[in-house]
Formats: structure tokens, C-alpha cells, sequence
């Protein structure tokens, strides 16, 4: 195995990542890396970020001992990292804070980035907000149609939301877009990406930026484990959902040095991995260049970009940050897959378990947890990154199920049981 190593200057880990952008962006790219070397130590600039993280985010997150689902497991103790609590309900925060106070000390006073289900969007709005920044979030025209709410959360945070008209109208169109307009504003622009991928410095700041979730749980853990009797000072295992990555990044991390902890990535295995309709780039791709790096991504003969499925927006991504490519690599991470089956039962399962309504993206790692866990001892454990909160999911969930979510004229008048099992996904 060959030993985990920082990126190289120029932005490698091993043969993945670096930096593939068009000459108008070696500049802008070349100024933040520098800006970066410049502040990532930087006593002033970590205090803010750790006030910012303490007093509008509200960290350190807990972590919960879900003990219900543990017993009923038979196994290993099952722990959440309640990443869910942020403001702003995910993991997502913790990173654009730190690029928006790079923003404000490059003196760039707008702000662009890039949406799929509109998570990072917001996450992006509500900082611009925060800091007095212009903010312009690109999303494809279809997923403006499906994500209505979170349009509309920008937009009363301030930002302009730019519908793309182009391709499948989706993420990987409101990508180019953005990219299109940072060529051309470079100047006064600051480019928020949203995952642990792009370009470099992207996939290694952004880490760096979400590894406070695993320094956190670094010094949570031992008092918990103590508390249940569990054996050691560390998790047996930390299992988080991987879509482009940041949150498994900022959690893995940290943990990195501690070699009996193993780390599992989850994919979203969508119909099955070998149903072709999954978003599993790991275990599934091959190696190529997407949005600025080279890492796995799931593509055809021709190296075309294949259509991708999950259940959840989150996940519902061709590549991943090129670390985990690495990290996949020297054997320092595993990676799994869970269906949208597996995920929605989870959510269900947890829902009324633990009373936590988990984001369909962190289902998949939920999920993962259960089914790892039945192999394990009660003095064992396991640390989920639960990445974020289920409220915006709950529409599909219930079209998904067959729910009446409405309450429509049909289920007025009456008294409305929850919790009938099994609730499978209607096609
Ligand atoms: C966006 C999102 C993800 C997927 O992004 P990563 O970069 O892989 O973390 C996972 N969970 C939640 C709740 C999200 O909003």
C-alpha cells in the first residue's frame, strides 16, 4: 500500500486531480491558489472561520448515540455526527463560509456558483447575504422546475438565479455556464464550487474546509465510546455517502492517521450497479478528466459523459472528488454501494427510530451503517456522518411512496395512520 500523502503543488493526489482549465483561467486559478497558501494558516483567518462556524452555523454539531437502532441491529454501537443541525441544514455551510471570506479578502465583491437540487445554491445565497456579496447561481432550466422551493429560498436571500437553457438543462449545463462567466468576470468574480472537486486548490480546499466535521468528532468520540463501554478511543468504522465527495472527505480526513478506523464511502447504487442506472463513479467509472481534474467518472467508449440516476439530487453526480480516486487507490478507503430502495428504507427506518428525518444523500451512509453493523459486536462502533436534514426530501419521498402528501380533498375529514410498513418505491 502505498502511504496517504498531501497533493503535490500542483494539485495531484498519486495520478488524480491537478488542474485542466482553459487558458483565460490559468490566471483566476493561479490567484487563488496563492490566495489560499496565503490564509489557510493564517491566525486571523482560521479565528474568523472558527467564529463564523460556532456563532451562525451553531458547532460543534453533537453526536448522537442511536441507540434504539443499535439494539434492534443486534451489533455494533451506530453513532450520528448531527451535521444535520447546521444552519442551513447540511454539511454544505461549513465550506462556502470559508470560500466567501476568501472572496472578501481577494476583494471580489460577486460571488458565482453552480446548482443541481439547489443545496449549494442556498448554502452560497445565504452567505452572500451574510457578507453584503452579490450573488448569481447558475441552474439548469429543469431543475429550476423541480426545485422550486429552493429557487425560491435564493431568491429571498438575495440572489439571482440563472435558469440554463442549454443541453439536458441540468447540473453539468449550469457547470459550463459558470464557467462561462468566470472567463469573462474573472476580475470582480469569485468562483464557490460547492464539492471537493475542480480544479485545484478546489478539491483540497474545500477538505480542508469540512474537516472541522472530523477534528470535532476526533475529540467527541472517546467520552462516547467510554460512556457505552465500547472498546477503544476511536469508531471501528466511519461510513459517509459520497456524491462529489465533501462531506466523506471532511470526515475522513482527520481520520486518516488512525489506521484501525476503516473509512467507507457510500455511492448511490441508484437501480442496482448493474442495472446501468447509478451514480457509482468508484466502483463503476474510469479514469478521465471532468470539471478541471482528472478522477473516476462514469463514462462511455467514446469517453462520453453517461446519464447518472439516484434517488437523491445529492449523490446524482458523473465523477468525485479526485482524493477518494486516491484514496480508492492505496486501499486507505473502501467504497460501497446502496440502492434507492436500500436508502428510502433507511430513511423510513430512522424516521421513526430515532425521530430524525435524515437527508435522502445521508440515507445512503444510514443504510450502509445498518447493514454493516449486524456484523459486528455491541462493544464495536460506528460513526455516520449524517450530512444533512431530510425536510427538502420529504416531496419525493412521498410521490415516491405513493403518499398522499397533500392531504387532498380524499384524506380530509380523517384521521391520517403513519408508519405502515413496507413502503416501497412506486415506479
Ligand atoms: C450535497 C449533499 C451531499 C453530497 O455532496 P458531497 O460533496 O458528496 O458531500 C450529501 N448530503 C447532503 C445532505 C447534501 O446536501
Amino acid at each position: 500500500m502505498n502511504s496517504y500523502q498531501q497533493p503535490d503543488a500542483s494539485g495531484h493526489f498519486g495520478p488524480y486531480g491537478g488542474s485542466f482549465v482553459s487558458e483565460t483561467l490559468t490566471h483566476a486559478i493561479q490567484e487563488l491558489r496563492e490566495a489560499y497558501a496565503r490564509y489557510q494558516n493564517d491566525p486571523e483567518f482560521l479565528a474568523e472561520f472558527h467564529y463564523e462556524l460556532k456563532h451562525f452555523v451553531g458547532r460543534p454539531s453533537p453526536i448522537y448515540h442511536a441507540a434504539r437502532t443499535s439494539r434492534e441491529m443486534g451489533g455494533a454501537q451506530i453513532y450520528l455526527k448531527r451535521e444535520d443541525l447546521n444552519h442551513t441544514g447540511a454539511h454544505k455551510i461549513n465550506n462556502v463560509i470559508g470560500q466567501a471570506m476568501l472572496a472578501k479578502r481577494m476583494g471580489k465583491p460577486r460571488v458565482i456558483a453552480e446548482t443541481g437540487a439547489g443545496q449549494h445554491g442556498v448554502a452560497t445565497a445565504t452567505i452572500c447575504a451574510r457578507y453584503g456579496l452579490e450573488c448569481v447561481v447558475y441552474m439548469g432550466a429543469e431543475d429550476v422546475k423541480r426545485q422550486s422551493p429552493n429557487v425560491y429560498r435564493m431568491k429571498l436571500l438575495g440572489a439571482t438565479v440563472v435558469p440554463v437553457e442549454s443541453g439536458s438543462k441540468t447540473l453539468k449545463d449550469a457547470l459550463n455556464d459558470a464557467m462561462r462567466d468566470w472567463v469573462a468576470n474573472v476580475d470582480n468574480t469569485f468562483y464557490i464550487i460547492g464539492t471537493v472537486a475542480g480544479p485545484h486548490p478546489y478539491p483540497m480546499m474545500v477538505r480542508d474546509f469540512q474537516s472541522v466535521i472530523g477534528k470535532e468528532c476526533i475529540e467527541q468520540m472517546p467520552s462516547m465510546l467510554a460512556e457505552q463501554k465500547v472498546l477503544g478511543q476511536q469508531p471501528d468504522a466511519v461510513i459517509a455517502c459520497v456524491g462529489g465527495g465533501s462531506n466523506a472527505m471532511g470526515i475522513f480526513h482527520p481520520y486518516i492517521p488512525f489506521e484501525k478506523t476503516r473509512l467507507i464511502g457510500v455511492e448511490a447504487a441508484g437501480e442496482g450497479l448493474e442495472s446501468g442506472k447509478h451514480s457509482a463513479s468508484l466502483q463503476k467509472g474510469s479514469a478521465g478528466v471532468l470539471h478541471g481534474n482528472r478522477t473516476f467518472i462514469l463514462q462511455d467508449d467514446n469517453g462520453q459523459i453517461t446519464e447518472t440516476h439516484s434517488i437523491s439530487a445529492g449523490l446524482d453526480y458523473p465523477g468525485v472528488g479526485p482524493e477518494h480516486a486516491w484514496l480508492q487507490e492505496i486501499g486507505r478507503a473502501e467504497y460501497v454501494g446502496i440502492t434507492d430502495q436500500e436508502a428510502l428504507d433507511a430513511f423510513h427506518y430512522l424516521c421513526r427510530t430515532e425521530g430524525i428525518i435524515p437527508a435522502l444523500e445521508s440515507s445512503h451512509a444510514v443504510a450502509y451503517a445498518m447493514k454493516l453493523a449486524k456484523t459486528m459486536r455491541p462493544d464495536q462502533s460506528i460513526l455516520v456522518n449524517l450530512s444533512g436534514r431530510g425536510d427538502k426530501d420529504i416531496g419525493t419521498v412521498a410521490d415516491l411512496s405513493g403518499a398522499d402528501f397533500y392531504c387532498r380533498p380524499s384524506c380530509q375529514g380523517q384521521s391520517v395512520k403513519g408508519g405502515e410498513q413496507p413502503i416501497k418505491v412506486v415506479k
